[in-house]
């Protein structure tokens, strides 16, 4: 069986106030959650939150690391460094860095790379915009983009996949629990081809506009092990209603 997951990606949001006050609402009473939670703050309010979660069942995970170990690579943030400061997983390739970063597969690779061999769970994020939907395109984007990042890698361990279509991300509009599902059956199927992937274990998460009130039917899909939360994870009682709704 696989235990859901229910991530919190806070974008570049927040204050020191507010992400005090954000997980004092969500650690309020969520003592043994039936399903793993994690929050993903920016980089800079890691260390606070990694301080806050300690000893409760709340994870911290980063937005990105670097696809370096070390060195002259300003301004990045190594993953060996996110292990030390106490973060447990870190997103890889969500379609903004792949929009305003253009990072590139073959980058998104080698910071899957990074990520595993310091010991962090790697969330890699895949996704197509709206108009590779409406052009038929929509698997075999996805396809590129898990091969891209996933092909020849000497190790997978904790992989989490996250299927974020790119058309429903922030915008209110939500893949139907059938084109989800579709969706992930399809990740399922292609990860069986991924060295090193056990398919049926392997967690794949949806997102794109996930809330309350949309959750359980998208969390009812046999291949919907769980969701990558943006906008709905800055409000601590909507962010417990997706959680309890996984659970
Ligand atoms: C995201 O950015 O990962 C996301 C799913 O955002 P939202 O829930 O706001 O659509």
């Amino acid at each position: 069986m696989r235990r859901p997951l229910v991530a919190g990606n806070w974008k570049m949001n927040g204050t020191q106030a507010s992400v005090d006050s954000l997980l004092e609402g969500l650690l309020d009473g969520l003592s043994a959650p039936a399903v793993d939670v994690a929050v993903c703050p920016a980089h800079v309010h890691l260390a606070q939150a990694v301080g806050v979660c300690a000893g409760t069942a709340v994870a911290v995970g980063a937005q990105d690391c670097s696809h370096m170990v070390e060195g002259a690579f300003t301004g990045d943030v190594a993953a060996p460094m996110l292990i030390d400061l106490g973060c447990e997983l870190a997103l890889i390739g969500h379609s903004e860095r792949r929009q305003y970063q253009q990072e590139s597969d073959q980058l998104l690779s080698a910071k899957l790379t990074a990520a595993v061999q310091a010991g962090l769970k790697p969330v890699l994020c895949v996704g197509e915009t709206r108009e590779q939907r409406e052009a038929g395109e929509a698997e075999s984007v996805v396809e590129g983009q898990l091969r891209g990042a996933l092909d020849g890698q000497a190790s997978l361990e904790g992989l989490v996949v996250a299927y974020e279509p790119v058309w429903a991300i922030g915008t209110g509009l939500t893949a139907t629990p059938d084109q989800a599902q579709a969706m992930h059956a399809f990740i399922r199927e292609r990860l069986a081809n991924v060295a090193g992937v056990e398919p049926d274990t392997t967690r794949i998460l949806y997102g794109g506009s996930v809330k309350g009130g949309n959750a359980a039917e998208l969390f009812a899909q046999p291949d919907i092990d769980g969701a990558l939360v943006g906008g709905a994870s800055l409000d601590a009682a909507e962010f417990r209603k997706i959680i309890d709704a996984a659970g």
